[in-house]
């Protein structure tokens, strides 16, 4: 069992910022309206996620940590028909796999918080613990029984900066939480929630920079079953590299090359060729018509009418603007 939980660690857990897009994604899925991260050494001497979400029942504590065990597997020679297994449920055990891990939840409407350890896969009985409603999990030492990944992590800057990367990008899939991020004590990002308008472009400022701000243009559209709302920057701010591309379906990150070639396409008859758009952009569809299970590492995904996704969003695009510089 530990030895699955390590392979299906190492298909999605790269780096200490898998390891935060992980648990922030469990905390936004607790309906969490704040959530605090703290890192050492790059994450990977310690991610600390606290939220204040629903939190985990004491019965569920070592379920949680253990969910999905299985027995499928006993020898190094399944570890190709393993990695082809989805990872749903599989994140925390994984990380767990792979660390040292404490987790401490007090759920919604429990008198008491209650704490459980897991250290090298060995779990520790629930303890009574202090905590306010939600949860943290801390994940010690990531990596020390798996050298070889451990080989492959960047210096400490890097992976911070890999770290900040992923929060921004997942602050700016969810703007009614807020967010934090705390690196050696020092509060680095602080995101409070943003409900209006203001508030929502003050974000993005905060983490696509002031200059795409003022040269953004907003958009918000909708037909034949997609919407499309978010930034688009005038054609004057593209950029050499598609470094400021952000785009989220139904709420999730995405990096497609369907999406991101109808973009640039919108942009052909106003763009210097070769120039990268930038844009902050969130689609809204039938998700039945997505398949976001291509991987779950990867941010790809696969639709079932590829073309209709391409045309709405190129003509999307090139109609704003065309509006605004026709
Ligand atoms: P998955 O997210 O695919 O269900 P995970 O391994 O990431 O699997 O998490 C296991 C379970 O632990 C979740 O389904 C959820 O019930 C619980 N859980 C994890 N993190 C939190 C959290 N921050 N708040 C509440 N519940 C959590
Ligand atoms: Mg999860």
């Amino acid at each position: 069992e530990q030895l699955i939980h390590q392979i299906a660690a190492g298909e999605v857990i790269e780096r200490p910022a898998s390891v935060i897009k992980e648990l922030i994604e469990n905390s936004l899925d607790a309906g969490s309206k704040r959530v605090e991260v703290e890192i050492e050494e790059g994450g990977v001497k310690l991610c600390r996620i606290r939220d204040d979400g629903k939190g985990i029942e004491r019965d569920e504590l070592a379920l949680a940590l253990s969910r999905h065990a299985t027995s499928k597997i006993t020898t190094i020679d399944d570890l190709e028909r393993v990695a082809t297994l989805g990872f749903r449920g599989e994140a925390l055990p994984s990380i767990a796999s792979i660390s040292r891990m404490r987790l401490v939840s007090r759920a919604a409407g429990s008198p008491q918080a209650y704490e459980i350890a897991s250290d090298n896969g060995n779990l520790s009985e629930a303890a009574p613990a202090a905590h306010p409603f939600g949860t943290t999990i801390e994940v010690r030492d990531l990596f020390f029984n798996v050298p070889a990944r451990r080989k492959f992590l960047r210096a400490e800057r890097t992976e911070t900066q890999h770290i900040t990367r992923m929060i921004e990008r997942l602050a700016l899939s969810c703007f009614g939480t807020a967010f934090s991020l705390t690196v050696g004590r020092k509060v680095v990002a602080d995101y409070p929630i943003a409900n209006t308008q203001i508030e929502r472009e003050r974000r993005v400022a905060a983490i696509v920079g002031d200059e795409f701000m003022a040269n953004a243009l907003f958009v918000e559209h909708e037909s034949a079953g997609c919407k499309l709302s978010g930034w688009l920057c005038q054609p004057t701010y593209a950029r050499a590299q598609p470094d400021l591309q952000h785009f989220y379906l139904n709420g999730r990150m995405l990096r497609d090359r369907l999406i991101s070639s109808a973009i640039r396409l919108g942009y052909r008859d106003v763009m210097f060729s070769g120039r990268q758009p930038a844009f902050v952009l969130f689609m809204e569809m039938d998700p039945t018509q997505v398949d976001v299970n291509a991987h779950p590492a990867k941010l790809e995904v696969r639709f079932r009418d590829g073309r209709h996704v391409h045309d709405f969003l190129f003509r999307t695009v090139e109609r704003v603007l065309r509006d605004t510089y026709a």
